[in-house]
Order: C-alpha cells, then sequence, then structure tokens
C-alpha cells in the first residue's frame, strides 16, 4: 500500500536525516520541499521569501509537491520533509491524499538550544550531500568531507543566527498548530529527537514500515 511519511519538528530537529535513513534503508523516496525550492531560483520571488526565513506560498509548495509525486518512484509512499508547514497545506495534502493512501507523522521533540546549535553547526559536503555538524557530528579535519578531502564544507545561506530566530518564530505559529491537528485524528507519532540518530531511526521504523496500524 502507498504510504504518506509526514516528518515534522522544529528547525534542525533532524528530519532531514531520518528522511534520509528511510530512504536509505526503507526505500520510500525523500522529498525534501526545501531542497527542491532552492534548486527553483530562476523563480526569484521565492528565493527572496526563503531568504528571508518565511515561508513560500502555500499554492506554489503544493505545486510542487504535486508535481514531485505524480512520478512513478513515489507509487508505493514518500517522506515528506518540510510539508506540511501551515493548516492550508495540511488540508491540501489530504485532498491529495485521498488519491494516494495512507497519512502518517512523526513529531518530535527537541530542546530549543539544542536545536539552535544544530542548526548554525550544520555544514554540507556539496559534492556527496553528507550532512555534518560542527558540536554534534564533527568531520575528522574542521570544515572538510570526510570522504572528499580538499572538498570545503558548506553552511547553507538561510542557517545565519538571525535567520534562525524568524524561522522558529514562523514555526511556533504556523507549524505547530499541525500538531493538534494530527493528534486528532490519530496520525501523531511522536519521537524523542534529542537521542542519537540511530536510536531515534529505530524508534521510526517500525512506525513508518508498519504505518497501517495506527498512531503510536
Ligand atoms: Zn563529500
Amino acid at each position: 500500500m502507498s504510504k504518506i511519511i509526514v516528518l515534522m519538528g522544529a528547525p534542525g530537529a533532524g528530519k532531514g536525516t531520518q528522511a534520509r535513513l528511510i530512504h536509505e534503508r526503507l526505500g520510500l523516496p525523500q522529498i525534501s520541499t526545501g531542497d527542491i525550492l532552492r534548486a527553483l531560483r530562476e523563480a526569484e520571488e521565492i528565493h527572496t521569501t526563503q531568504a528571508e526565513g518565511r515561508l513560500v506560498s502555500d499554492d506554489v509548495v503544493i505545486g510542487v509537491v504535486r508535481d514531485r509525486t505524480a512520478r512513478d518512484d513515489c507509487r508505493n509512499g514518500y517522506i515528506l520533509d518540510g510539508f506540511p508547514r501551515t493548516l492550508t497545506q495540511a488540508k491540501m495534502l489530504e485532498d491529495l491524499a485521498l488519491e494516494q493512501e495512507g497519512h502518517h507523522v512523526h513529531s518530535r521533540d527537541v530542546p530549543v538550544d539544542v536545536l539552535v546549535k544544530r542548526i548554525i553547526g550544520r555544514r554540507t559536503c556539496p559534492v556527496c550531500g553528507e550532512i555534518y555538524n560542527i558540536y554534534f557530528k564533527p568531520p575528522k579535519t574542521d570544515e572538510v568531507c570526510d570522504q572528499h578531502p580538499g572538498v570545503k564544507l558548506k553552511i547553507r545561506p538561510d542557517d545565519s543566527e538571525e535567520k534562525i530566530r524568524v524561522r522558529f518564530q514562523t514555526y511556533e505559529t504556523e507549524t505547530v498548530p499541525l500538531t493538534d491537528y494530527y493528534q486528532e485524528s490519530n496520525r501523531l507519532h511522536r519521537v524523542d529527537g534529542e537521542q542519537q540518530t540511530e536510536r531515534i531511526y529505530r524508534e521510526i521504523e517500525p512506525i513508518v514500515a508498519n504505518g497501517a496500524h495506527g498512531a503510536a
């Protein structure tokens, strides 16, 4: 059956890392609306809005999700990372899910100070996409990918401290209400996001694998 996994959590909670593990181990495609939107840089308006830490309009994002999930590799389901972020988007996803099947949500609770370090410490290899963190998962050599000696790690432009503050405010007002929304329909699974990556994954995997039997 087809499953739609929605990974929720504050900025920096580790949604991208878990989405990548689920993709690698369970084979579901990882759909990061942030990555897709970043790739659509020619649409200058999208870029400007994102760079300011605000949310892109619901219509634009649902369009991106609709197009991407229409592809063949999404037939058995997919993982959404960074969507939905508002109640309106969640309802748009319901419509989409009616044609597809299943709808499961993970929420991860992590203290804010940890989250900020997770974001400002984040570094990515421009070659392989591996994600490091100078506080929690440093590369063997400062600022250099373990697999790609000589390749300097990159900081995402929207990971600066003042932009993070805006993202947290946006998260509180727009995204936190989604937790209630999914809770009410018994589709919310909570995972302690402060554990190590592998432990978090071990909690998530059975939920994703047997997602059909409802909320934990
Ligand atoms: Zn690399």
